[in-house]
């Protein structure tokens, strides 16, 4: 196998860069086998792009910030370009693989000490390696009275997911708008720390309102390095849900495909008005039905599912249409008035089928929920999405499309509608659902894929590429997309000639100039690599 050298870098110069390295931050922490490069391929590379296509030359996995500094300087003299991972598992947007081929991973995992959780003003303080199970068990461990917000797979990090502006499912699955202060390392090696942190003297101990007020004094930057490649960060502050006396989880069924809209327009209101708290999922009832069983068991032909097949599959299992979870959190009276109120809202859906059970806040063990996709409603991680990967048989993988949709019953249906008629003529089935916000509703779709097929794996990224083009003629843009679609993606926020890549791009080149930081990240290329895009 040839070795992979960062773009424009000799070997000899890569070589001695590897030295330097290994003497700053110590060889343990240096990874350049080929065997040991394998954790950084993209897993589920979609189309043409062959995990090869994305690369790494190297992985550095630094456990200090002045490790970091000492990394960048290295980077800075030999114009090595580094592409910052917390944990590297954002698995169907690239994992921890590159956007530019040859970049050294920056891997941030070994930093992964929780630095504060504070009871009382409920907030913890943590590095890029904790995951959101790490700081569930410690919570757990400890004592406190506070729930984390767990994405779909409870590996990720918490640092790493609240960059990608990842959510979860209770009332604090707005993971960026449940962020409050950073530190930061820019690409001069100079360390920032945002908001009321740059109070702080003293570098171990942590300024008092740091995690509590965003603002501080002056202009705000968090939100700057979300989906960014503006610096490194190094610790955040997460807001924590005080775990409430008690929850109930509720699932409503409904049997008809066009109830999407009434489901939609009816939840909306309860979202507005504080009924329901939650990140709400109406789920697609195929999406549902993959919690259940395998897709062969139901349909052994090509192409997508036939509808036949899907109405004999939600009818053995018992699983609507759409099926929409939501949860209500507080004491016996409080649940007992929303919970009314929201059957008497959808009632008005005809064959809606209401279920919903209720837990104790401080309920252990046996308990708990059972269901990975209801404990993430509670607060608990859990990895039960990857059954997913099942769905289809063979080598599991999927890519996601994830188009923001106003919360109104005509676009969801839209959105839909358009989604799944692309999606057949791909021969994929509508694999979704849509995650309430108040306003907005995150509209995901997953192409499932056997990567050991390679008609399958051109088709899905062939698939992705189409949807993207609707939804920008249809005026939906994307929240997040896979490494392989980022400049597109950014090509379609062309207001005014494309104005808001050029600011983004005039920030990156006065705060790196010379183009290290995670080069293309988000379709925003330094003005050295700035001929590499639309390149992949
Ligand atoms: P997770 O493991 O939680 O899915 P990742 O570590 O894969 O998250 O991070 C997702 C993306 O966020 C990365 O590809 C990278 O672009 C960005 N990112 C993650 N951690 C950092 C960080 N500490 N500083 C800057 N950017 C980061």
């Amino acid at each position: 196998m040839n070795r992979v050298l960062p773009p424009g870098v000799s070997a000899a110069t890569f070589d001695r860069a590897l030295a330097q390295w290994t003497s700053d931050i110590g060889a343990s922490n240096v990874l350049v086998s080929d065997a040991a490069l394998q954790a950084y391929r993209d897993p589920f590379a979609p189309g043409a792009r062959s995990a090869g296509s994305s690369a790494a030359s190297a992985a550095l996995l630094p456990t200090s910030v002045d490790e970091i500094r000492a990394v960048l300087r290295i980077a800075r003299e030999q114009r090595i370009p580094l592409w910052t991972v917390s944990t590297g598992r954002n698995l169907a947007y690239g994992g921890a693989a590159p956007r530019l081929a040859g970049s050294v991973v920056l891997d941030l995992q070994r930093m992964n000490r929780i630095v504060e959780v504070d009871e009382t003003l409920a907030f913890a303080i943590v590095e890029p390696g904790v995951s959101y199970f790490d700081l569930y068990l410690h919570l757990r461990k400890q004592g406190y009275r506070l729930w984390v917000d767990p994405p779909a797979a409870g590996w990720g990090s918490v640092i790493g997911n609240t960059l990608e502006r990842g959510f979860g499912y209770t009332p604090y699955g707005d993971h960026a708008a449940h962020q409050c202060g950073m530190e930061v390392v820019l690409a001069d090696g100079s360390v920032v720390r945002t908001g009321m942190g740059a109070l702080g003297t003293d570098a171990a101990s942590a300024p008092s309102a740091w995690a509590l007020f965003k603002g501080g004094f002056g202009p705000s930057f968090d939100a700057m390095f979300m989906q960014s490649n503006y610096g490194i960060v190094t610790k955040m502050g997460v807001w924590l849900m005080p775990a409430p006396p008690a929850y109930l989880l509720g699932e409503i069924q409904f049997r008809d495909e066009r109830d999407l809209e009434a489901i939609v327009d009816t939840l909306r209101p309860l979202r507005l008005d504080g009924t329901i708290r939650n990140q709400a999922v109406i789920e697609g009832g195929l999406r549902r039905a993959a919690g259940l069983s395998t897709r062969t068991q139901w349909y052994a032909g090509d192409g997508a599912m036939p509808e036949s097949a899907i109405d004999t599959m939600l009818a053995a299992l018992h699983v609507g249409r759409w099926n929409l979870h939501y949860a209500l959190y507080g004491d016996d009276d409080l649940i007992d008035v929303c919970e009314a109120r929201v059957r008497r809202a959808f009632s008005r859906v005809p064959g809606a089928v209401f279920s919903a059970r209720r837990y104790r806040g401080d309920a252990e063990g046996d308990a708990l929920p059972k269901d990975g996709g209801d404990r993430n409603l509670a607060g608990i991680p859990a990895m039960t999405a990857f059954r997913m990967l099942d769905w289809r048989g063979g080598a599991g993988a999927h890519v996601d499309f994830s188009p923001v949709c106003p919360a109104t019953g005509r676009d969801a249906m839209r959105q839909y509608t358009m989604t799944k008629a692309r999606a057949a003529e791909y021969g994929f089935d509508y694999y979704g659902g849509f995650t309430a916000g108040e306003r907005h509703l995150h509209h995901i779709f997953a192409a499932i894929f056997d990567r050991d097929d390679a008609g399958q794996t051109q088709r899905a990224g062939d698939l992705l590429r189409a949807l993207m083009r609707d939804t920008q003629a249809a005026g939906y843009g994307q929240y997040r997309t896979h490494l392989a679609y980022m400049d597109e993606a950014a090509a379609q926020y062309d207001f005014n000639d494309g104005s808001l890549l050029r600011l983004s791009e005039t920030i990156k080149d006065a705060l790196d100039p010379t183009g290290i930081l995670s080069p293309g990240k988000q379709g925003i290329w330094p003005r050295a690599w700035r001929d590499r895009r639309g390149t992949t």
